[in-house]
């Protein structure tokens, strides 16, 4: 541990952090299906970040949270994914263990933070049981001074990643039926009989660093292991959660302030019609917004470090802390949504900052969307009434099916879902091969001659008209 003080280590922490963004920019742009690579991973670690949630008796930087605040608002300016990650492992893992473990467990695990790279993520949902997940159904039963956990998670924060999690589960009863409440395990990769199966990987939307998945639960931990809740284990969990939702207020307080910053950077340097976007009186308005968002966010967080210490009991804070969840989530994301306005057809690349912002609420709010709104995003393509389903669908798929290639529609599905884990010149190069490959083939004489001849195209068949190397490649 070097022997900075807090607010010069975070800010350290936050240049280097800087600097390995701008030097691996894979870091953010690649879809990291099973989490960043090792190697990538300890650069952004190095500095041990985390050690601002380990208390001052076990090494670390004293778990203030002022100082938690403070390092998740540095992270997320520079990435909302490292932000996330700092805030899953410090409020979702680290101080639960800090509050609630057994000090045996405890010891070992903030010296493995200190010592080494380590992640921590919590397992509460699961594939039947998400909102209402109190129903869960990952049991625990207690032999040879050990507990057996067996059951199934999904969305878990850096699923196969994490080198520590805490896992909800209840106590199976002797008739085989469930206990009312929940009980929660320390369970570590490294342990013989503690590693956790990663049974899928999932796709997501946007924070392409952090990994999710569905994981398989079979293992055992010692007694030693188990959380020891105040008074029951539901209690224990929604101080935890109260608490981690609070902490949100530091991740959107670094995200506002980012984009508030981009905003008149942007705004400064563009010039529109001859006259600087700054002097627009709507431009003017939408950065006020942001003013006024980052203001609100810096109340939140100055609250928020009054009232989310580990030794305080945030069980019964349900109201501020999802409310705090829900406003700084939209909030965040109507300033995304801002910048993204100013920056003109510039925020439509993936690799600007605002660009990346738009899956933010989703992913953090797991809330309802509607129709309209998914359209409004991009995510649909098009909304129509409930009624006109069929009839639309089928005339699209007719529309498809008598004008466009079949081996070409194939081929631009294979490349568009390809090219999110490609860089800009590998997408482009491979799109040009592909190109190259069509002009070839027999489906574009059939597409020209058709429109000379003004008739209906009559494309081969998959497989018998134009073919690419892809399809044979496959096929071998
Ligand atoms: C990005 C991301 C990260 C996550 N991280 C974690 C993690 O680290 N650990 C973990 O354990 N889980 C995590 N989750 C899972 C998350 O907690 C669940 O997605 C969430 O609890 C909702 O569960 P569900 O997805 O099964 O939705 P469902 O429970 O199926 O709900 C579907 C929709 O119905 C709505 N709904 C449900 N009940 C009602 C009602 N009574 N009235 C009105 N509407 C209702 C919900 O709001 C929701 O919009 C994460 C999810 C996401 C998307």
């Amino acid at each position: 541990m070097n022997h900075l003080d807090n607010e010069t280590f975070i800010a350290e922490f936050q240049k280097d952090l800087r600097d390995n963004l701008t030097r691996f920019p894979e870091i953010e742009t690649v879809n990291h299906m099973e989490g960043l690579p090792r190697n990538l991973l300890n650069k952004i670690l190095a500095p041990n970040p985390l050690s601002i949630f380990i208390p001052t008796e076990y090494g670390g930087r004293g778990d203030k949270p002022s100082d938690c605040l403070s390092l998740l608002e540095a992270t997320a300016y520079e990435s909302i994914a490292v932000g996330l990650m700092m805030g899953i492992s410090g409020s979702l893992f680290l101080e639960p263990v800090g509050k609630y473990g057994q000090d045996e467990a405890r010891r070992r695990i903030f010296k493995s933070f200190l010592d080494t790279v380590s992640l921590g993520g919590l397992m509460i949902t699961e594939p039947d049981f998400g909102t209402d997940a109190l129903g869960m159904q990952t049991s625990f039963n207690e032999s040879d001074n050990c507990f057996s956990l067996k059951g199934s998670k999904h969305w878990g924060g850096l699923t196969g990643l994490a080198d520590f999690w805490l896992v909800t589960a209840r106590k199976e009863k002797k008739n085989k039926s469930l206990s009312r409440d929940i009980n929660l395990f320390i369970v570590e990769k490294a342990r013989p009989g503690q590693k956790i199966e990663v049974e899928e990987y999932y796709h997501k939307l946007g924070l392409f660093l952090i990994p999710y998945g569905l994981n398989k639960i079979d293992v055992c931990v010692p007694t030693t292991s188990r959380l020891i809740p105040q008074t029951s284990g539901v209690k224990l969990m929604m101080d935890l959660l109260h608490r981690s939702r609070l902490r949100l207020s530091g991740i959107g307080l670094g995200f506002i302030k980012r984009m508030l910053d981009e905003a008149i950077k942007h705004c400064r340097q563009r010039s529109v019609s001859g006259i600087n976007l700054l002097g627009y009186d709507q431009v003017q308005h939408r950065i006020s917004q942001l003013q006024a968002w980052y203001t609100i966010n810096s109340a939140m967080c100055y609250y928020t470090s009054r009232v989310s210490g580990v030794s305080e009991n945030l069980t019964s804070f349900g109201l501020q802390a999802n409310s705090t969840k829900a406003v700084v989530t939209d909030m965040m994301q109507d300033a995304a949504q801002s910048l993204l306005q100013l920056t003109g057809a510039k925020g439509y690349r993936r690799d600007q900052i605002a660009g990346r912002a738009v899956a933010l609420d989703l992913l953090l709010s797991a809330r309802v969307l509607l129709a309209e709104e998914m359209a409004e995003l991009g995510l649909v393509n098009k909304v129509v009434p409930g009624d006109d389903v069929m009839a639309e669908s089928k005339a699209l798929a007719l529309q498809l099916a008598e004008n466009v290639s079949p081996a070409s529609m194939a081929t631009i599905k294979r490349q568009v879902l390809a090219e999110s884990t490609m860089t800009a010149e590998g997408a482009l190069e491979s799109s040009n091969a592909l190109m190259y490959e069509s002009l070839r083939g027999a489906d574009l004489t059939e597409g020209v001659m058709s429109f000379l001849e003004k008739r209906q195209a009559n494309f081969a068949p998959l497989g018998s008209g134009t073919t690419f190397n892809w399809m044979h490649e496959e096929r071998d």
